[in-house]
């Protein structure tokens, strides 16, 4: 666990996103993993610092920026373990296009979402996973519109492994990355992350008498996504567990015809002098 230890974080005492660095960490060692044969990537936000504090390789890419930067890593080098992150704001406002197009494309990439429900490292303004009334600094009177819903948008986007954590559940949130990390293909996590500082209301209390974990109903058939589409309608979206999971979808660089089975990151790029001589003349 200790190689997996970089910066030590700053977030503020209670925030969600020291859990989520833990069970990042953990599912890691769990699963047998190096520090460098992963990649974390972040966007900008509180929770977009992950990638200082997590001891793998990492990108602490633009705002709203995780997934592409994360789909490039993943086709140049396909050995990798490749893990996108941020929080709500980031990655279901500004990022959102790319969200859509990264389950559309299925590219490899387990992409944790650290939701806290409100902009944090900005000091409090509505995010796009505000409840609707929810009183922050940008909506005094309550916000007026309807909060996104990123894990029925999954559902719909044909996503292969669908989840959702919670930061005060270490355990079940380590197994839930280690199951989205092992999943070949787009998985989404969605992490209920409190912001302790910023958010009043979604709090660890809230959450504790609110959440109904899915993972300990043995009748709940994790294959069906119109099941889960429904599930999270009874329960209002405050689930935990595992919500889809499809092991058949095949991967981006598993269908991409041509795609080469060495990692293209270890091509060897090497040219030799009449090859270099041709480019040179072609580029004059
Ligand atoms: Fe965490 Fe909120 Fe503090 Fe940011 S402002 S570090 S999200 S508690």
């Amino acid at each position: 666990l200790v190689d997996f230890r970089a910066e030590k974080p700053n977030w503020c005492p209670g925030c969600g996103d020291f859990t989520v660095l833990a069970a990042l960490q953990k599912a890691a060692v769990n699963i047998g993993l190096e520090p460098e044969q992963m990649v974390t990537v972040s966007g900008v936000g509180c929770s977009g610092k992950i990638s200082q504090y997590m001891g793998s390789y990492g990108f602490h890419s633009l705002h709203g920026r995780s997934l592409p930067v994360a789909t490039a890593v993943k086709l140049a080098n396909r050995d990798l373990t490749v893990v996108a992150a941020g929080g709500d704001g980031d990655g279901y406002g500004i990022g959102m296009g790319h969200f859509i197009h990264a389950m559309r494309r299925n590219i490899d990439i387990t992409y944790l979402v650290m939701d806290n429900h409100i902009y944090g490292l900005t000091t409090g303004q509505t995010s796009p996973t505000s409840d609707k009334g929810s009183k922050t600094k940008t909506a005094p009177d309550g916000a007026v519109e309807e909060p996104v819903h990123p894990l029925q948008m999954a559902l719909m986007a044909g996503c292969g492994f669908v989840a959702q954590g919670y930061s005060g559940n270490l355990k079940q949130l380590t197994e839930l990355i280690e199951k989205g990390m092992q999943h070949r293909g787009f998985s989404l996590i969605n992490i209920y992350s409190p912001c302790v500082t910023f958010n009043k209301v979604n709090t660890y209390d809230f959450y504790k008498s609110n959440l109904v974990n899915i993972d300990e109903d043995a009748s709940y058939d994790k294959t069906d996504r119109f099941a889960a589409i429904r599930k999270l309608e009874e329960h209002e979206e405050n689930v935990t567990g595992v919500l889809y999971h499809n092991p058949a979808k095949q991967a981006y660089d598993e269908v991409l015809r041509g795609y080469p089975e060495q990692a293209i990151a270890k091509n060897d790029l090497k040219i030799t002098r009449d090859q270099w001589e041709k480019l040179a003349v072609q580029f004059k």
